[in-house]
């Protein structure tokens, strides 16, 4: 018996590998396609399971690839329904995803890294630090693993990268993933415009973002001034408001589309009716709504969230001065799985990723 992690996992290899091992095993590349069915619409974990397929291809691919996917370390359900998934990847390294319903579908909320690098100071995530950046097929197995547990009839139709990690600095991995997140021919389908790729600002990869996908942008724009969002997001320092807002007017968009801006809401930081009005000067001119987001406190946090009246207010101001502003509250606060809050907790019970 082959060691089952010396086999490569077939979700990570690209369409030319792909093509080139049908070619040298002398495969007739159509099923190629059908595999891809099987793995992404039938949810396949075995190629024995691939019936129209030759037993003899079908015993090849056996013996040369494996149909990744994660361990499901723990399950935690919220009270309004979202659930967190923690998963266990092959070296034992954490990440979690989160499942949301809304009103008529799922939104499925994925990680891109173990951890993160990016130090954002309200970002429980942030706390783990680096670990590593998360394969093609660990993105795409969260959304495979996860789909297998819903009915028939509930829908998961929307993909957001806000889980762990910062997608831009995972680029070409988060890039194959989103190729085959959004292709409906032998992929998994989903509408480009359901899925949102969430970015702290690292303005040197929107253009090369842009340049290979369709999926939407959102950006954790968090303060309108630069003193205030270096304090508050490091990557500031190194891609400044004006950087990012000129990145960001020149973000090839499609007509209908828009950036979003993610704004989290921090009491006495960045709450003020001054910073409403400076959020409005620094969006003139930019194709872009404004997603504003109580801030979900945890233990050791030392931001509070602005009070209800300050956030309502905030977003009159914008929606005043024309600016399309929503109050996104996150669900699933009272299992951590709100928006920064996916940091893996107790060492005891989930092994290696630790938060101090
Ligand atoms: N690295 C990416 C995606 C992960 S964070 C990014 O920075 O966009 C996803 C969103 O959650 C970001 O907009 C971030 O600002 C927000 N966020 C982080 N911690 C939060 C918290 N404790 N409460 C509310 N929103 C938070």
């Amino acid at each position: 018996m082959p060691n089952l992690f010396e086999k490569q996992d077939i979700l990570n290899l690209s369409e030319q590998k792909l093509t080139d091992w049908f070619k040298t095993n002398k495969i007739a590349l159509y099923h190629l396609k059908q595999i891809k069915k099987w793995i992404y619409i039938q949810n396949s974990k075995s190629f024995y399971e691939m019936t129209d397929i030759s037993k003899k291809v079908r015993e090849l691919l056996e013996k040369n690839f494996r149909i990744g996917s994660l361990e499901k370390s723990k399950i935690r359900k919220s009270k309004d329904g979202s659930k967190k998934y923690l998963f266990k990847l092959e070296d034992s390294n954490l990440i979690e995803s989160v499942l949301i319903p809304e009103k008529d579908h799922y939104t499925l909320c994925i990680s891109s890294q173990a951890g993160c690098a990016q130090r954002c100071r309200f970002c429980q995530t942030a706390k783990l630090g680096f670990i590593r950046n998360l394969s093609k097929a660990e993105i795409i197995s969260q959304i495979l693993d996860i789909k297998t547990d819903l009915k028939k009839k509930q829908q998961l139709t929307n993909i957001v990268f806000m889980g762990m990690g910062e997608p831009l600095a995972n680029l070409s991995n988060v890039i194959s993933a989103l190729n085959t997140i959004t292709d409906s021919n032998t992929g998994l389908g989903f509408s480009k415009r359901r899925v949102t790729v969430s970015t702290c600002g690292i303005a040197s990869n929107l253009k090369k973002f842009a340049q290979n996908t369709e999926a939407r942008l959102a950006v954790s724009l968090n303060a309108a001034d630069n003193k205030t969002r270096d304090m508050l997001m490091p990557i500031n320092k190194k891609y400044p408001i004006e950087t990012l807002i000129y990145a960001c007017k020149n973000y090839p968009l499609k007509s209908r589309d828009r950036i979003t801006f993610e704004y989290v809401l921090l009491k006495n930081i960045n709450d003020s009716e001054k910073d409403a009005i400076k959020l409005i000067k620094l969006l003139n001119g930019v194709k872009g709504k404004v997603n504003l987001i109580p801030f979900n406190k945890y233990l050791q946090s030392e931001f509070e969230a602005s009070e209800p009246g300050t956030i309502l207010q905030f977003q009159k101001i914008l929606s005043d001065n024309n600016i399309t502003a929503i109050i996104r509250n996150s669900k699933g606060s009272d299992i951590s799985a709100a928006c920064g809050q996916l940091a893996v907790s107790s060492s005891a019970e989930t092994g290696r990723n630790t938060l101090l």
